[in-house]
């Protein structure tokens, strides 16, 4: 018969009197803490075959899911960088004896006598839930040296500890809530979720939707990411406001290119905020919203061509690119998303990888800033008559400088260890992709102001159906996106089968 077990405060090196108890039938336990001295892995692989695990708390007091194939893999020696102190050997650490009266505290204790006298002498457990106010007391009580090697004494002293907090069950007043644990250490999390020099900070998995939105008001490794484009999408917002207000969207057929780049513009900023808050929901989730974000950066390259095209094009460099510029423009977004989607795909590390993600994308962004720089190399007008090409010269300086932050990992590898939730180069690319994307919504509304006589007769007959190449792009970017993350599913089933 199971018994059901659902706490398990573990401390010193339990093995050989955990495998006495086993000895008497297999035990299941939701939650199990213990102090990771002086050999967690031993600890580990002695519960593994005849107890299930459900979560563990290290010695930080940081309780995640335990995900089965790091319970006696390599990866469980990570565990050991917790902090810790070495006169903390034979006991839980404070942290780890608040956190599991917090667990108690929700619901998740009452551990029977049979239980413990099963465990013996190596697992003391909470068999009553303290209240609110109570915990630090607890812990400074479960604080004091388990004695390890007496089984009697430690039976005698897991009594006693229940009969307290028995007693201070009654005393209490309010059942505190118990608050979830929002961060956890690299070690704790897949590979695939790891950041290069970002050791923690991390969210844990298979936790619901709503525990992920919470964390948009919590410090982890991605909030920065998601408000620096959640701020600017809202930005945005306002600023599509005040345009409604001097812009005629209904009835100018020259203000569509407009109010594409704004919808491109809100898109990619939303999504991407999306894939940051919500990719740590599981494997599939992580790549499925960044493929999301993939395709949110295709519509907002061919909605940047689109606006340049239009608005900030010289006659020209119209003459020469006009049969050919919106359709490349259209199938290069569409590149970048796929090659960028299929690189998160294959994992491929190193340059193969890379190539696969940023040459399209450079490709796409020569050719969409092309009207822009060849309007700056030719441009007879001092800065003063034409004040779109300071915002233009702008935004192609910003660009350039999110680039090189988004394809090297600077801060964070001079600062090992030291930017988990501030000064990620990712976090860094993120604003100068901000400040890009705001001056050139300011250089084409001023373009779309004072060049009216250029573009309307440039435009007049316009070659290709812009919409259409904008839906399309929309449409084949969100495919491969779905085919992708099929595959995805396909991989990630074999991986468990
Ligand atoms: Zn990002």
């Amino acid at each position: 018969m199971l018994r059901k077990n659902s706490g398990l405060l573990l401390h010193t090196s339990p093995a050989p009197q955990i495998r006495a108890g086993l000895d008497r039938g297999p035990v299941r336990s939701d939650w199990v803490a213990w102090d990771l001295f002086p050999q967690p892995q031993t600890a580990i692989t002695s519960l593994k075959p005849a107890c299930t695990l459900g979560k563990w708390i290290n010695s930080a007091g940081v309780c995640s899911p335990i995900a089965e194939p790091r319970i006696c893999g390599p990866p469980i020696s990570d565990c050991t960088v917790t902090t810790g102190s070495p006169g903390m050997r034979s006991g839980v650490t404070p942290p780890a004896a608040e956190a599991c009266i917090r667990l108690a505290e929700a619901g998740e204790s009452l551990v029977s006598r049979a239980a413990l006298r099963a465990w013996g002498v190596a697992a003391a457990a909470l068999s009553v839930t303290p209240r609110r106010g109570r915990s630090r007391q607890l812990s400074a009580l479960l604080w004091p040296q388990f004695p390890a090697q007496d089984p009697a004494m430690a039976m005698a002293v897991s009594q006693k500890f229940s009969q307290l907090l028995s007693s201070l069950w009654h005393v209490g007043q309010k059942p505190l809530q118990p608050e979830p644990v929002f961060t956890v250490d690299r070690a704790e999390v897949p590979p695939l979720f790891w950041k290069p020099y970002i050791y923690a900070g991390y969210r844990p998995l298979h936790q619901t939707w709503c525990f992920y939105f919470r964390t948009l008001f919590q410090q982890h490794n991605e909030a920065v990411n998601v408000w620096t484009h959640l701020l600017a999408a809202l930005a945005l917002l306002l600023r599509l406001v005040i345009l409604v207000g001097s812009v005629d969207f209904r009835e100018d057929p020259h203000a569509l290119p407009l109010f594409i780049i704004v919808l491109a513009s809100f898109t990619y900023l939303s999504f991407s905020a999306l894939a940051h808050l919500l990719q740590a929901k599981s494997e599939f989730w992580h790549y499925s919203f960044f493929f999301l974000d993939y395709v949110g950066v295709a519509v907002y390259q061919f909605g940047s061509a689109l606006a340049h095209f239009y608005y900030a094009i010289e006659p020209s460099w119209h003459a020469q690119v006009q049969a050919i510029f919106l359709p490349m423009a259209a199938f290069l977004a569409w590149l970048s998303c796929a090659g960028s989607c299929y690189n998160k795909y294959s994992q491929k590390p190193g340059l193969l990888g890379r190539t696969c993600q940023e040459v399209p994308s450079a490709l796409a962004y020569a050719l969409d800033i092309s009207p822009v720089v060849h309007r700056i190399i030719v441009s007879p007008l001092p800065a003063e008559d034409d004040p779109a090409l300071l915002y233009h010269k702008c935004q192609v300086v910003f660009f350039l400088l999110a680039a090189a932050f988004f394809s090297t990992v600077m801060p964070e590898s001079w600062f090992p260890g030291s930017c988990h939730i501030f000064g990620q180069g990712h976090q860094v690319f993120h604003v100068f992709l901000v400040l890009c994307t705001l001056a050139q919504l300011e250089a084409v509304t001023l373009d779309y102001q004072a060049r009216k006589p250029i573009y309307e007769a440039l435009h007049a007959r316009c070659p290709h159906n812009f919409s259409g190449l904008f839906l399309l792009t929309v449409g084949s970017s969100i495919l491969t996106a779905l085919l992708l993350s099929q595959l995805v599913r396909r991989k990630l089933h074999q991986k468990t089968k």
